[in-house]
């Protein structure tokens, strides 16, 4: 396997909850525990995607990466140097190495821009190309790489005159314009219609391919995963509770909520397809606000044991680089064999 690019160490990050009148005379603090110690390397030129319901604190820890929420706790190293806190000419230049793909493109694009001043505008914030010409040149040479041909038809287009899946390709080239290493792409396909959903994800493989870069790819949607990634790591409230190979993950899922979230995928019918079924576990996501003791997954769990309700289960190795925290693969106690 290539060398870890971004390395993220027990990341938290914790919103402060507004406080009642006994609780600020008590000098109590209650937190929003969204991202609560995240660790994982991106290896370079790898895809890994990060897997869960919303509110599993998946797009916290894209938002944590691209630097745009500071951590409450833990370290992210990028190339070995440690990013957690960064200046502002620091940030800068790590912002060109890694770079963000928006869930809503139409809502990240100013409507009074045309493609080529929406792909420019990183150019212009990070002085890269002198001359109109050469900024020109590089925009048109993007647009091919995100398959919007010929560019000239598309560079002079407003966003209300592309189609969701044409301004989706802007604003990946937009993300490309600047070269980055790393991208992390927030659900980058789920405000496009289901038929050009395969397109994009392909050009965005391709583009991964082409040039060599690492992405990190956000999504409620495993069928995509599966597809797209060639790690999955699955999220619940603030941890990854499994991790590993994409294979590994979906064929020989550990964790009962891995396998709640494989037996939720529907098999295809014709117009409802990569629609989730209800998930096969008991209630909702609780909040980030009061995580249950133990595992977090015990009030959900349908598998649940005693112990689950007070010990937290560790993440324990199933096969190489296939990793899951659940007291059914090793009771607390028990030592491996
Ligand atoms: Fe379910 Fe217990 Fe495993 Fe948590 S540790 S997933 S509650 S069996």
């Amino acid at each position: 396997m290539n060398q870890p690019i971004l390395q993220v160490e027990n990341l938290h990050k914790w919103f402060p909850l507004r406080r009642t009148l006994r609780q600020a005379l008590a000098h109590e603090r209650r937190y929003a525990r969204a991202v609560d110690g995240v660790s994982f390397d991106l290896f370079e030129g790898e895809i890994l995607a990060f897997v869960g319901e919303s509110g599993c604190g998946k797009t916290t820890t894209g938002k944590l990466i691209m630097k745009l929420l500071e951590p409450t706790g833990g370290a992210i190293r990028y190339q070995g140097e440690d990013v957690t806190h960064l200046r502002r000419e620091r940030l800068q230049a790590y912002r060109r190495n890694v770079q963000m793909i928006f869930q809503d493109p139409y809502a990240s694009m100013n409507p009074r821009f045309r493609a080529k001043d929406v792909i420019e505008e990183p150019l212009l914030i990070h002085r890269v190309g002198e001359t109109r010409q050469e900024r020109d040149t590089r925009i048109r040479q993007t647009l091919e790489a995100v398959r919007l041909l010929p560019p000239d038809e598309f560079m002079d287009r407003f966003p209300h005159m592309l189609s969701g899946g044409q301004r989706q390709r802007v604003a990946t080239a937009r993300t490309l314009i600047l070269s980055p290493r790393v991208i992390v792409a927030d659900e980058p396909v789920s405000m496009i219609d289901l038929s050009t959903r395969a397109e994009i994800l392909h050009t965005l493989k391709t583009v991964q391919q082409e040039l060599g870069l690492t992405y990190l790819y956000i999504t409620h949607d495993l069928s995509t995963a599966r597809y797209f990634a060639d790690r999955i790591a699955v999220m619940y409230l603030g941890k990854i509770v499994e991790i590993g190979a994409a294979d590994d993950v979906i064929d020989r899922a550990a964790h009962p909520y891995t396998k709640a979230l494989i037996a939720a995928v529907c098999e295809p019918v014709a117009g409802r397809e990569n629609q989730m079924k209800e998930l096969p576990i008991r209630g909702d996501i609780p909040s980030a606000a009061a995580i249950p003791p133990g595992c977090r997954f015990h009030p959900r769990c349908l598998f649940a044991l005693p112990v689950c309700q007070e010990i937290e289960p560790e993440s324990i190795n199933i096969s190489e680089g296939h990793q899951a925290a659940c007291h059914l693969l090793r009771p607390p106690g028990k030592t491996m064999q």
